[in-house]
């Protein structure tokens, strides 16, 4: 029937407009900044650096890989790794900018971290009058504790910590594993050490090798010498003028 409609509208409007007086559910209008309506865990807009501890800049997870900065598609993420006194890198981030004017949101720095250093915030009270200096975020701006990246993507940040502390426990046990296999082969090589294996003495003037080939001919049969038989006749003593008698015995004695 005509504005059966029209008076079911007029209803929910009537309903919500008591109710907005006493059902906190009805009340749509949230007093900001006094009251802040809780963001979804999936908003996000700049990315910020993850640290684990007490210490900012020391325990940031950030390895200076620098993969983040080549796949930033605006290239608004500005990188020095940190080295030591002999100039070789500490897997730290001397300087770690991000021009968060330039920033498009798309979290592919963080996609492409193998560290889980990075990841997006949710702060969005960010409005600056200077926009070429206060909106390029510098490393300690940046650094915000692993506390705070559980507060704000709870879900997302139990799946990270389940991860890295099996990733731990995977690289202790491999550790223990090593050292125990080190302590084994260090245990079976002393005892080798200490007791060298035994040899009969080589006699003096012969090396190892003929020493040890000795036993081998000792114990071969000694080749058996034919009987000489005389093959000359008897010679005539030439100044008895008997004859002489034959040699016997072995060749060259
Ligand atoms: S945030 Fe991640 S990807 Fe970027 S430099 Fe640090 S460790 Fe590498
Ligand atoms: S969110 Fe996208 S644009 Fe912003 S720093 Fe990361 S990769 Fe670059």
């Amino acid at each position: 029937m005509l504005g059966i409609g029209l008076l079911k509208g007029l209803g929910v409007t009537a309903k919500n407009l008591v109710g907005s007086f006493h059902d906190p559910a009805r009340l749509v209008t949230t007093e900001y900044p006094e009251q802040r309506t809780k963001l979804p865990e999936n908003y996000r807009n700049f990315p910020f650096l993850v640290y684990d501890g007490t210490a900012a800049i020391d325990g940031l997870r950030c390895v200076a890989c620098k993969i983040c900065e080549v796949e930033c598609p605006p290239q608004c993420i500005y990188i020095i790794p940190d080295r030591d006194e002999k100039g070789r890198p500490t897997k730290k981030p001397k300087v770690f900018d991000i021009d968060i004017s330039v920033c498009m949101s798309c979290q592919i720095c963080v996609e492409v971290c193998p560290f889980d250093a990075i990841k997006m915030d949710q702060q969005y009270e960010i409005a600056e009058a200077d926009r070429f200096d206060r909106l390029l975020l510098k490393r300690e701006a940046l650094a915000k504790p692993n506390s705070y990246y559980q507060e704000i993507h709870p879900a997302e940040a139990a799946q990270v910590d389940a991860m890295l502390a099996e990733a731990r426990r995977k690289a202790d046990a491999k550790a223990k594993a090593a050292a125990e296999a080190a302590a084994a082969k260090a245990a079976t090589a002393k005892p080798g050490a200490a007791n060298p294996p035994t040899r009969p003495p080589a006699p003096s003037g012969s090396t190892p090798a003929t020493a040890a080939m000795k036993p081998a001919t000792a114990a071969m049969p000694e080749p058996a010498v034919p009987p000489v038989q005389p093959t000359q006749t008897p010679a005539e003593n030439s100044a008895t003028g008997n004859p002489v008698a034959p040699k016997t015995g072995t060749p060259g004695a």
